[in-house]
């Protein structure tokens, strides 16, 4: 079976003391998931996630630690395709989410929004990504400050 890899992320912003998450739609697509994307050849899957981030949300980010990887079997075009996606947790830096630069990437994304973290599990579309995302929040509730305002420089605060 042919195989392939992605990589993305969980995008966190503290929202005056809420912590939210970016979500995307991805282009026809009823669901919402979470932003990733083909590793490229010669990247390293933190990379991928980093770049990927940036493509799909318009948002700057810094990676703060792995979260894990999902795996599942989809089909295209009758082939059956074994793929794994690497997640990693990302405090938000810079950008306005859906702000995308890029011609094709707004074609691969119809919409993007600001969840917060406490319900971004059950609004998740994919199983896989509902454990990531419910992983990041348990790894956010025992790391406290992490992305607490006072550990981010004043111009972070925005959208
Ligand atoms: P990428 O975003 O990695 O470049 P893509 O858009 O080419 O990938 P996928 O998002 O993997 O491809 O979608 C291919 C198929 O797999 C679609 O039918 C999609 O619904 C399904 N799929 C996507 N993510 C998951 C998941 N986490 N669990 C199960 N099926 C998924």
């Amino acid at each position: 079976m042919p195989r392939e890899a992605s990589a993305g992320g969980i995008v966190v912003r503290d929202q005056a003391g809420v912590l939210e998450v970016a979500v995307i739609r991805p282009h026809g697509r009823s669901l919402w998931a979470l932003p990733k994307g083909h590793v490229d050849p010669g990247e390293t899957p933190e990379q991928t996630a980093t770049r990927e981030v940036w493509e799909e949300t318009g948002l700057r980010a810094t990676l703060v630690a792995p979260l894990g990887e999902i795996r599942y079997v989809y089909q295209f075009r009758g082939q059956r395709i074994f793929k794994r996606v690497h997640f990693f947790l990302f405090r938000y830096l810079t950008g306005v989410l859906g702000d995308i630069q890029h011609e094709g990437q707004r074609v691969e994304v119809d919409e993007a929004r600001w969840v917060p973290l406490v319900r971004v599990s059950a609004l998740l579309g994919y199983k896989g990504e509902k454990a990531i995302a419910a992983r990041a929040a348990r790894m956010l509730l025992r790391a406290g400050p992490v992305l607490a305002p006072s550990s981010k420089p004043p111009e972070e605060s925005g959208d």
